[in-house]
């Protein structure tokens, strides 16, 4: 029956730790909500101003535990991404914070902790412009990543080296990180830095001159920012669109996307970034030969853009350029094909270097200057060729990358897969830990139980030994556990050769008592015999009682003349004693006999001497004592 209730205990507890595994997970131990909704706003990256980050930063630190190790990792993490990084000044300071944690935090192995700050410093290098020295180091970052087996990490860190990789140019190995680390996201949910790296992965795209996937890219990263309502996001992304759609000879659809972004800067009431789009929108409209629309959206830019705005005038003055070529005004074509020219080479643009190469040679053949038409010629065929080269060996790698890219999402597959059985590997030894315990604290439980029970069983014994060999009415040893006593004390004056007497006593007419006072009376006078002889001995010494209203004192280690004389007292004590507490008119007196031992080997003999000294007690008289 315990062994089943114990059965179904273990069961439910079982059930209950099967319920509560999943959130044991690998958790942090120490709760802490308020941190952790913190670092979610953060990794979500909802938008926050410099005074929100400081000011959730410092909440952040303060509410964590000093034993809190894991957080205050990730305080580091957080504070070395979010401190202000936009002045030379910032970025050589979150540098230094980087230098000062990497090296606290140095350990034999790399950690997540140093990876990030790793990270965090490259980044801050790259916005110095230092990339060459940090695609090393950065390539160490990524092998430290995958060592960790930590797909945040690694999607982070070819993130990273994607951007800087197509922004130093080498767009195939830049796309092989991007992908990566795009599948990376996407999988982990991570939805902000997805968009981000998915606009760096269509930038890429059409950096490289594949605007048809640029445009794929471009218009998945559009609509994740309408769902999530950030229409400046949706806004940015939708330029670049244009720009796609333009390449691909797109025009309606492309002057449709520049006039959308054309209105929107103009509800928002920026001017220059307004203007930037009138730029857009005419040069499509001259390649649609709407020249007299073009112009208007031309004048319209003009207005706002200075030469400090090079990107912007370089390209306003080559669509200005554009124009007055096809309006037949070559001389005023020439003015703006060479501001265009200058503004391209002071921002070492080559691409726009190229159409204003070509277009000044067009310019120039229109005038018949066939000199000025050679010499452009010529800078553009070199400017092209230069160009082309780097288009088509990129073109031979980014086949590769298309091949790669079946590849890289089985690795992350495997990479997520490897992930979740490690998860389950841990819930599973967690379990096993809790399990282990359980099974501690039962076999505790039963070891317990089994103990009490014994102990109960002993003392039970205890006390049946105990009431088997007490009488009943005084609480004195009965017959056989005087007898055996006197057995005991008989052997050790043998062996020890010392004296030993015994005192047999006997209550004096007790028939009487009885039959005049009654036989309660009669116990009561026998509990008070045994009380007052129990009293008057000494703890060593056994007193008993081997009959109904007789009784016997086993005195060791006390000779003859002792006895006798304790005897003495003793009947003197119970003559004295005053008998009418119990009765009016009662008296009781005993009569005893004394033995010693001197040789016997035996008890009986001296029993039966100590009768006899006892029957010739009675017979003088009562109340006195004889020896045998
Ligand atoms: P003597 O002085 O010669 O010993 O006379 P006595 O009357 O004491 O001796 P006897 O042997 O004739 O009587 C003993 C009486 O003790 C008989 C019996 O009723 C009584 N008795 C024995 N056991 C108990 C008991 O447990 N309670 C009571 N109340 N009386 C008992
Ligand atoms: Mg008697
Ligand atoms: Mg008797």
């Amino acid at each position: 029956m315990l062994a089943f209730k114990l059965f179904k205990f273990f069961g439910l507890l079982l059930f209950f730790l099967s319920l509560g595994a999943p959130s044991i997970g690998h958790a942090n131990p120490i709760k802490n909500n308020r941190a952790d909704e913190i670092y979610n706003r953060f990794d979500t990256a909802e938008f926050l101003s410099e005074e929100q980050l400081d000011r959730l930063l410092e909440e952040y630190k303060n509410s964590l535990a000093p034993d809190d190790v894991i957080r205050q990792r990730l305080h580091i993490r957080l504070t070395c991404w979010n401190l202000p990084s936009d002045t030379n000044e910032q970025l050589a300071h979150v540098i230094a914070y980087a230098d000062e944690y990497l090296r606290i935090y140095k350990e034999p192995t790399p950690s997540a902790l140093q990876v990030d700050l790793q990270l965090c410093k490259t980044w801050q290098l790259h916005m110095l412009g230092k990339n060459d020295e940090i695609l090393p180091e950065l390539n160490e970052v990524v092998k430290d990543a995958y060592l960790l087996e930590d797909p945040r990490l690694i999607a982070e860190a070819r993130g990273i080296r994607g951007s800087i990789l197509s922004y130093v140019g080498n767009f195939s190995a830049a796309l092989e990180d991007l992908i990566t680390a795009q599948d990376l996201y996407e999988t982990l949910n991570l939805p902000y830095s997805a968009n981000l790296n998915l606009s760096e992965l269509a930038n890429s795209y059409r950096r490289f001159g594949d605007a048809e996937t640029a445009l794929r890219y471009l218009r998945k990263l559009e609509q994740n920012y309408l769902d999530k309502q950030l229409i400046y996001d949706a806004n940015e992304t939708k330029t670049l669109i244009g720009f796609s759609l333009e390449s691909l000879g797109r025009y309606e659809e492309a002057l449709d996307a520049f006039r959308q972004i054309h209105q929107y800067w103009l509800k928002e009431n920026n001017l220059t970034a307004a203007a930037d789009s009138s730029i857009d929108i005419a040069n499509i409209l001259i390649s649609l030969n709407r020249l007299d629309d073009a112009q208007n959206a031309l004048r319209e830019a003009q207005k706002h853009v200075t030469p400090e705005n090079d990107t912007s005038y370089s390209h306003m003055n080559l669509n200005l350029a554009k124009l007055h070529y096809k309006l037949n005004d070559n001389e005023q074509a020439l003015q703006y094909i060479n501001k265009a020219q200058d503004a391209f080479n002071y921002s070492n643009n080559a691409r726009g270097l190229s159409l204003s190469l070509d277009l000044k040679r067009q310019i120039y053949q229109a005038l018949e200057k066939w000199p000025e038409a050679y010499i452009a010629l010529t800078e553009f065929v070199e400017n092209y060729l230069a160009l082309d080269k780097q288009i088509i060996s990129e073109r031979n790698a980014e086949m590769q990358v298309r091949f790669n890219t079946d590849k890289i999402q089985t690795e992350n597959d495997q990479l997520i897969q490897q992930e979740k059985v490690k998860e389950k590997q841990l819930h599973i030894m967690q379990r096993n830990d809790s399990l282990q315990i359980i099974i501690i604290i039962l076999v505790a439980i039963i070891l317990l139980i089994v103990s009490v029970y014994a102990y109960k069983q002993v003392m039970r014994k205890q006390v049946f030994r105990q009431l088997a060999l007490t009488d009943e009415l005084t609480n004195l040893s009965n017959r056989r556990d005087t007898y055996a006593h006197g057995e005991e004390c008989l052997k050790a004056a043998k062996k020890n050769n010392q004296p030993f007497s015994i005192i047999s006593f006997d209550a004096d007419h007790f028939k009487l008592v009885n039959d005049s006072l009654g036989h309660e009376i009669g116990d009561k006078v026998l509990i008070q015999l045994a009380s007052i002889s129990k009293s008057m001995m000494r703890e060593t010494d056994t007193v008993g009682r081997v009959g109904g209203e007789e009784f016997l004192i086993l005195l060791p280690n006390i000779d003859k003349d002792k006895a006798i004389e304790i005897a003495q007292r003793l009947i003197d004590t119970i003559a004295q004693y005053d008998w009418s507490i119990i009765s009016a008119n009662l008296h009781q007196t005993v009569s005893a006999g004394v033995v010693s031992y001197t040789d016997e080997n035996e008890l009986s003999p001296l029993m039966l001497k100590a009768d006899k000294a006892l029957y010739s007690a009675k017979a003088a008289g009562r109340n006195c004592v004889r020896v045998e």
